[in-house]
């Protein structure tokens, strides 16, 4: 009985498209109809949202496969032998991921490769407990368009025994690799990445094509994992803008420039802003790559930045946001109602941060006027929303002693707001 049932569980995750989907916990919805399940995602964004509008409908992938372009596995050992792969959920347990659906199908060959050479070259996997071995990531960017890869070896100390030899195996295995970094990560963190870059082959970062445009990406910097899918964001985002050319628009949160420099042709002038500093110089050299001058950038957290462009006076006629996860803050979004754009378009990679954003944006007196979803990250849970929110006069502002709920009012003053 127990062997049948064994027998039946063996045959069932043998039709499962990956069995370690439960494990791995990347792809809730790998093992499910594609046409079905972006639906469901659709409906759970929107219910998300209901309080403040709808999403009109979700931009589906043609081919949901291997898209990821930013592969990172985690490498450890079991029964004495390297595996590599993501931690299974909800522990340090590392799942051995061979043939990730999502992923880009060189990014896991090169994985799988350097598993091997880890044997013949004596490589030993960093183990968190005790603190021993040199391997602990394994990090590769792939530019979908360019056709570069780039290679990043995380290891815990900066002597890399057989440097030469190592390099010249992988790229004999694989010619199509363009770069190869050393990242020096001695600390006990979960973070992937560690301060310290070597670069070992090439130029230590690739560029790819989006929307037209070329940008530099390096091992830290920002750039979203499915290629394809991001120029149907991107050009909602901006379709969403209406913008006429005379505009100054905020690109906040703006990683390498993407956004901003896609819409800079568009407007009289882009401020960007964003945190991190590789994707703060990655996007000053992409403003120069694309001969775009009418963008400048600025390295700072988004809401002390947009405060003191509040302060100042500054005239804002369109504000870009796409924070992380996290979402925006409410200082951020108070000092947007000061500045006072037309309109907002936020773009967002989760649905509950935008919600909660959304009604501190109500407060502020902004208007959900339309949204999308586009499936950026297929079979995962994840989605990306674009909204567009716009500015309701201060005219309104003092007539409307409505109970607070824009979402009641009717078109006609809605239209009144432009
Ligand atoms: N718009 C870009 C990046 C979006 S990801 C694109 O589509 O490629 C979100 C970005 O916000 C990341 O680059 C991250 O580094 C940046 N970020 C996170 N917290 C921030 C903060 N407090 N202020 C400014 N930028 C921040």
């Amino acid at each position: 009985m127990a062997e049948g049932n064994n027998k039946r569980n063996i045959k069932a995750s043998k039709e499962l498209k990956c069995a370690v989907a439960k494990k791995c916990g990347g792809c809730d919805y790998i093992n499910s109809s594609y046409n079905k399940h972006v639906k469901e995602k659709l409906a759970i964004a929107n219910s998300l949202i209901k309080k403040y509008g709808k999403f009109d409908g979700i931009v589906s992938m043609s081919n949901p496969y291997h898209y990821r372009n930013k592969v990172s596995a985690v490498f450890g050992f079991e029964n004495k032998k390297i595996i590599a792969g993501t931690y299974e959920k909800n522990t340090h347990r590392v799942v051995d991921t061979k043939n990730c659906l999502i992923e880009d199908k060189k990014a896991s060959a090169i994985i799988q490769t350097i598993k091997k050479m880890c044997i013949s070259f004596k490589i030993k996997a960093y183990d968190e407990d005790s603190g021993f071995g040199f391997l602990r990531h394994v990090l590769i960017r792939v530019g979908k368009k360019s056709g570069q890869i780039m290679v990043v070896l995380v290891t815990s100390n900066v002597i890399f025994q057989n440097k030469n030899a190592f390099i010249k195996v992988l790229r004999g295995e694989h010619p199509e690799i363009t770069t190869i970094v050393q990242n020096i990560n001695n600390k006990n963190t979960s973070m992937v990445l560690g301060d310290r870059e070597i670069v070992m082959y090439g130029k230590g970062y690739i560029t790819d094509e989006l929307c037209g445009l070329t940008f530099k990406i390096s091992p830290k910097s920002f750039y979203q994992v499915n290629r394809d899918q991001t120029e149907k964001l991107y050009s909602q985002a901006i379709e969403y803008a209406g913008l006429q050319g005379d505009e100054v628009l905020l690109d906040a949160y703006s990683g390498i420039g993407t956004i901003g420099l896609i819409a800079s042709k568009c407007v009289k002038e882009v401020i960007s802003v964003e945190l991190n500093k590789d994707s703060h110089k990655d996007a000053i050299t992409n403003a120069k790559i694309n001969n775009i001058k009418n963008v400048k950038f600025y390295n700072a957290d988004a809401t002390a930045f947009i405060n003191d462009l509040a302060a100042a006076g500054e005239k804002i006629d369109v504000v870009i946001l796409d924070p992380p996860r996290t979402g925006s803050t409410d200082e951020f979004i108070a000092a947007v109602g000061r500045l006072k754009p037309k309109k907002v378009v936020y773009v967002s990679c989760n649905p509950e941060t935008l919600a909660r954003d959304l009604e501190v944006f109500k407060k502020h007196r902004y208007r959900f006027e339309k949204g999308m979803v586009v499936d950026c990250f297929c079979h995962t849970r994840h989605v990306e929303g674009v909204v567009l929110l716009s500015k309701l006069d201060s005219k309104n502002h003092i007539s409307v002693e409505l109970p607070m709920n824009d979402m009641d009012l009717t078109s006609a003053e809605s239209k009144a707001t432009y």
